[in-house]
């Protein structure tokens, strides 16, 4: 069977393989499953898929595929098998049928990321059968856990078992590649050259406790609700970083939208859909999202606390910090609970243009762009072994589909076609990289 046809056969099976990440290693299963059935699928064409397990169940797969000249950097392709959770009442079709209908195939992770990790097994296969070979070696991983936080997938693969990733120095994954029309002649891909840190934090307040009833100076939550609302009504500085700027530099032209650099937040509001995403990208953010104080309606707590999910440009995680500290002034204490840094590399050398090529060659509207995602994925561990990380996982995708809002969106699905051009993209990537 060809690639192209393959890999709706492959993706289906993934999406019936309930992966869900609840993040509670409790509740979450399905990735054992989903990891035997990628080593059975590569053992067919004869590698040698190896599968670590960080915890029951939590299972991720790797292999390497030998290119024509192992002496070269060998470059890293990786995916998640695991999903977020979804309601079936809330969807049209239920979430884990994998059914084909209306040119689409739906399912919890048709668009993340089961729809990469069927694309690469079809292209490998296919290859393998074919006795077609890469031109350098691939390191193929399949990891769990990425919807929680990477921990148990490819935070434990990168800790534990290096020695998959040696002479790796470049890899290719989720959040990058896809199109957003410009019109029905030109289309831009968005290839993911940087990503934002991740700084999750905990502030807190003490104060006095006692008595309701009593007059109290020195109240922890109303210290902590100024700190709160004045973390969540801040606008950080824009800070124009060069990813972002030569994505607003080209897209602007393209666009024919006038781009004023020490004002782009004008150019943004008129770029359509993607403006969401870009927008983040312009300055650091602190969004408040817990809040946790008191045990009884009339005792005033000695302490209270919130959580604050911030998301950092690559290299201010220290100057956010700082300016973090100002905003909140010195009776607030700040606990991290969470921190990764961001990524950014540029948009050159041989790999970005294998990537511009193969989408030209497939789509000859096709536009490629670097862009910063808001988010953070699994490049994130793999950036702590000096791997350069790029997010391209190609679709072309229809004029009308909005398609941000089918990540972790209900009716998540991905259009056949676009499958299909994907793997066709991939096909010429892999040969010229
Ligand atoms: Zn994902």
């Amino acid at each position: 069977m060809n690639a192209t046809d393959e890999v709706i056969e492959l993706c289906r099976d993934l999406l019936r393989i309930d992966t869900t990440n609840t993040g509670d290693l409790d509740t979450s299963a399905g990735e054992r499953a989903a990891a035997e059935y990628v080593a059975e699928k590569l053992a067919e064409v004869g590698l040698q898929p190896e599968i670590q397990e960080s915890a029951p169940g939590r299972a991720s797969v790797v292999a390497r595929f030998e290119g024509e000249d192992p002496s070269r950097d060998a470059l890293l392709i990786h995916g998640h098998l695991d999903v977020v959770p979804a309601d079936a009442s809330e969807w049209s079709v239920h979430p884990f049928s994998g059914e084909v209908k209306d040119g689409y195939l739906w399912g919890r992770g048709a668009v993340d990321m089961k729809d990469f990790d069927a694309m690469v097994l079809a292209l490998v296969r296919q290859m393998r059968r074919e006795g077609r070979k890469p031109p350098r070696d691939v390191v193929l991983a399949f990891v769990a856990d990425e919807e929680a936080g990477s921990t148990y997938g490819a935070q434990f693969l990168v800790d534990r078992f290096p020695q998959y990733f040696e002479g790796v120095t470049e890899a290719v994954g989720e959040v990058g590649g896809f199109s957003v029309s410009v019109s029905s002649q030109q289309r831009l891909y968005l290839i993911e050259t940087a990503q934002k840190g991740i700084d999750w934090l905990r502030i807190h307040a003490k104060g006095r406790p006692g008595h309701g009833s009593m007059i109290n100076d020195d109240n922890a939550v109303t210290a902590l609700a100024e700190a709160v609302a004045r973390i969540g009504r801040h606008r950080f500085p824009i800070v124009m970083t060069p990813t972002v700027r030569a994505f607003l530099e080209q897209v602007s032209q393209i666009l024919d939208i006038e781009l004023d650099l020490d004002d782009p937040e004008a150019a943004v509001g008129k770029i359509g859909p993607i403006a969401m995403i870009i927008g983040a990208t312009l300055r650091n953010t602190a969004n408040p999202t817990r809040l946790a104080a008191g045990y009884k309606d009339n005792v005033i707590p000695g302490r209270a606390s919130a959580t604050i999910d911030c998301r950092t440009l690559p290299g201010q995680s220290e100057l956010f910090e700082q300016q973090l500290r100002d905003l909140v002034g010195p009776d607030i204490d700040l606990e991290y609970i969470h921190r990764q840094p961001g990524l950014e590399t540029t948009f050159d050398g041989a790999l970005v243009e294998a990537m511009s090529a193969a989408l030209r060659a497939e789509d000859p509207g096709a536009l490629p762009v670097p862009y910063m995602l808001s988010g953070g994925t699994d490049a994130k561990q793999f950036d702590k072994l000096g791997i350069r990380c790029f997010g391209f996982s190609p679709l072309r995708l229809p004029d009308d589909l909005n398609f941000g809002a089918l990540f972790h969106g209900i009716d998540e699905r991905v259009p056949v076609e676009g499958l299909q051009f994907g793997v066709r993209v991939l096909d010429r990537f892999l040969q010229q990289s």
